[in-house]
């Protein structure tokens, strides 16, 4: 892993500005293949990406966070990008089954105490499979919130201590959907029935027209964001 930023970050971030997710990865690809990965939850921008390295990159390394709380809607998706794409989207677990954890817990920690949950079941195992890669690729817009708002098109991650590329910053919601229509993009089915924004199925509901994207994610809690890309973690 490295230890260091790279120096030239904002000089990367300046030779960028204006460029197309595509051309930003394609950098990627260039500078960082074959320690360049890919975190994905199967969200619409998820999607998009990979599709667009399917056809910039195919072997780059793609995993999924599997908590054991995902939607099976969302598994199933998995399937049908390894038959469109033949790319196997390597699932990454906790190492503990979610009855394992639960019988530890006296119950499920996601109702009482979702950092908990989240830290174990997603950070931990996020940690273990980005050590020893150079770069990874994450999905957020720059529009989703105002943390995202912040984050540079490529930055060093000083949570996971790596260079994180982030190529959707300029787009929209809309350039997303644009992307999917026009490129037949395999998409989660449950974001056609009000859930603009996947995770966990214990926390995740359906949002109401007008509402926040996110609106539905730890729904009436202070909690928005599982800590995989908060504020901290996306700097230069
Ligand atoms: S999103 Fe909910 S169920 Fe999933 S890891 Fe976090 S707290 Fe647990």
């Amino acid at each position: 892993m490295s230890a260091e930023p790279p120096d030239d970050l904002a000089e990367v971030n300046q030779k960028l500005t204006g460029a197309t997710p595509q051309e930003i990865l394609q950098w990627a690809v260039e500078r960082f293949y074959p320690k360049l990965t890919m975190a994905t939850a199967f969200g619409a921008e998820g999607c998009a990406i990979i599709h667009m390295l399917s056809i910039i990159e195919p072997k780059v390394r793609i995993f999924n966070l599997d908590t054991g709380y995902q939607f099976k809607e969302t598994l199933e998706l998995r399937d049908r990008i390894a038959v469109k794409y033949g790319m196997e989207v390597e699932m990454v677990r906790p190492d503990t089954t979610v009855e394992q954890y639960e019988s530890i817990h006296g119950g499920p920690l996601y109702g009482t105490h979702p950092d908990r949950c989240c830290h174990d079941r997603k950070i931990l195992p996020l940690r273990r499979a980005i050590d020893g890669w150079d770069a990874w690729i994450s999905a957020i817009r720059g529009d989703q919130t105002q943390d995202r708002a912040n984050t540079p098109k490529v930055g060093w991650d000083k949570k996971f201590n790596l260079v994180k590329i982030n190529p959707l910053m300029d787009w929209t919601k809309k350039d997303v959907w644009t992307y999917i229509v026009q490129n037949d993009v395999p998409y989660n089915p449950l974001h056609d029935v009000g859930y603009p924004s996947i995770g966990c199925w214990p926390c995740t509901k359906a949002v109401a027209d007008g509402d926040d994207d996110r609106a539905g994610r730890w729904a009436g809690k202070a909690k928005t964001e599982c800590g995989l890309h908060s504020l901290d973690s996306s700097q230069l």
